[in-house]
């Protein structure tokens, strides 16, 4: 077979090489048959899903304020942000655990949008700054922090800012770089990553039917749009399940599977783990904890007034003047104004407790690797204690879904359950995520090959997601 050269070739073509390379038909199952028939309908539920997108983000906007009284059944302001925060949140958060990222493969319009630019745009070769690992975790905390300071949760100009404006975000960096791929959904989508954490966690899983030796590495040759080196796949992270490669009664398409959410984690030594996602998660977690614990910390008024003292004594009245709009909340209609003081002690709180969290788990984690060394394990400590640093994420995942699904619960209080009531579940909830951590580290270091001192190699990191939950106890109870 003569040999093209990849970048000159289209993403048909590709796949058409992709099937020819293939011998014989392997056995498929009824999932495979059905999720390949349902590919050729997710562009228009792209398409639906952008006009729902539309909708929720910009009619708000343009509707009277909401009285104070108002509920999601009788005011269309409430209503989208009930669907925003309410429903498409958590759906997404369980649908992960449950199905992997197939909020991304089948209903997210902006991932779509970005790649249909793709199509049309100038395909230029992705920039190493966008390729950097770190270059995500950024794109979270400036999101998060933003949503923060603009009160994207309360306000739905701020929602249409964040949300819009990543959304353009999305479909320029479509039509700049890559070619047939979605740069913005590998490297820059502000959940894409949160997603792939905890898609590791989820129950559905696409394997090469023929592996091939080697690590899963980012490649250009392939047909995956989050440029997966198909036979050689062995992590869920980037895997948007757009179902391109399922191809049935191909050898070379990949095979749905099922398995019981958490075990890729449990086995994190053979998914391919990566230093710089443990780094996310105990970031991540730290500086969503920080955008509630400002809400709560008793101590936090009083800070805010020495340091606006300090900057009056020092002749900076800016301080104490309001920002502009984009940056910060400025509702006067809605008895909110931020002023340059809260925008600088929000974020500086939020980035504050992002440091101490990732400090915490971080020594956590190296202090469990070291005893794991010490009793036997088979690996060095700096590898061992990436491993160990997955066992958070579960923790992590309960925390994220009861903070930023804030209206989660709405409908039950509606449905006449109490406040106690309510508070009892999100407890049950962040206890729930406690314990699989802790069976997730207990498994990890039985990977490592800690027999004997298991249980006294556990306790730092164990210690660690006690930290993280008691703290988000506190932030959201
Ligand atoms: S990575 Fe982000 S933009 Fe891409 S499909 Fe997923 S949520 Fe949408
Ligand atoms: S691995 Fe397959 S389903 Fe997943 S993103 Fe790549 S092509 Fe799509």
């Amino acid at each position: 077979m003569q040999s093209i050269p990849i970048k000159d070739v289209t993403e048909p073509e590709l796949t058409t090489r992709f099937i020819r390379d293939q011998v014989s038909a392997p056995e498929q199952t009824s999932v495979e048959r059905l999720l390949a028939g349902i590919r050729p309908w997710l562009p228009w539920v792209h398409l639906a899903m952008f006009l729902v997108f539309l909708a929720v983000l910009v009619v708000p906007v343009y509707l009277p304020e909401s009285p104070e009284q108002a509920t999601f059944l009788d005011d269309g302001r409430v209503l989208a942000n009930y669907l925003l925060w309410g429903v498409w949140f958590p759906l997404v958060f369980f649908s992960v655990v449950v199905t992997g990222r197939s909020w991304c493969g089948f209903l997210c319009p902006m991932g779509a949008a970005a790649e249909a630019a793709n199509r049309r745009g100038l395909q230029w070769a992705t920039p190493a700054w966008i390729r950097w690992p770190g270059t995500p975790i950024i794109s979270f905390v400036v999101i998060t922090i933003l949503g923060q300071t603009t009160g994207v949760r309360d306000h739905p100009e701020a929602a249409l800012e964040v949300f819009g404006g990543t959304f353009v975000l999305a479909i320029l960096v479509g039509w700049l770089w890559g070619r047939n791929k979605r740069v913005w959904c590998r490297h820059l989508c502000p959940i894409g990553l949160l997603l792939g954490v905890f898609a590791r966690l989820g129950a559905v899983q696409l394997s090469p039917r023929m592996r091939k030796a080697g690590s899963d590495r980012l490649t250009e040759k392939t047909i995956c749009p989050t440029y997966i080196d198909l036979p050689r796949k062995q992590a869920a992270r980037h895997c948007i399940e757009c179902l391109r490669c399922i191809l049935p009664g191909h050898k070379a398409g990949l095979a749905v599977s099922f398995r019981r959410p958490g075990r890729e984690l449990e086995s994190i030594r053979h998914h391919q783990p990566d230093g710089w996602e443990v780094l996310f998660i105990f970031l991540g977690a730290g500086i969503a904890l920080g955008g509630f614990l400002w809400l709560v910390l008793p101590f936090y008024d009083t800070w805010r007034q020495s340091v606006g003292t300090w900057f009056i004594e020092q002749g900076q009245y800016w301080i104490g003047e309001p920002g502009p709009a984009w940056l910060m909340s400025v509702h006067p209609e809605r008895r909110e104004v931020f002023r340059w003081l809260d925008f600088l002690m929000i974020a500086g709180t939020m980035v504050s407790v992002m440091v101490l969290s990732a400090l915490i788990l971080g020594l956590a984690s190296l202090a469990s690797a070291s005893l794991a060394r010490r009793f036997g394990g088979n690996c060095k400590t700096p590898q061992a204690m990436i491993q160990i640093g997955y066992s958070q994420a579960p923790v992590a995942l309960m925390a994220l879904m009861i903070g930023l699904a804030t209206e989660l619960f709405t409908p039950f209080l509606g449905l006449g359950m109490t406040h106690t009531q309510v508070n009892h579940v999100k407890v049950a909830m962040i206890v729930l995520g406690l314990l699989w951590s802790l069976w997730l580290a207990w498994k990890i270091l039985g990977g490592l090959g800690v027999k004997r001192g298991r249980l006294v190699s556990i306790l730092p990191t164990a210690l660690g997601s006690t930290a993280m939950a008691a703290a988000w106890w506190i932030a959201v109870l």
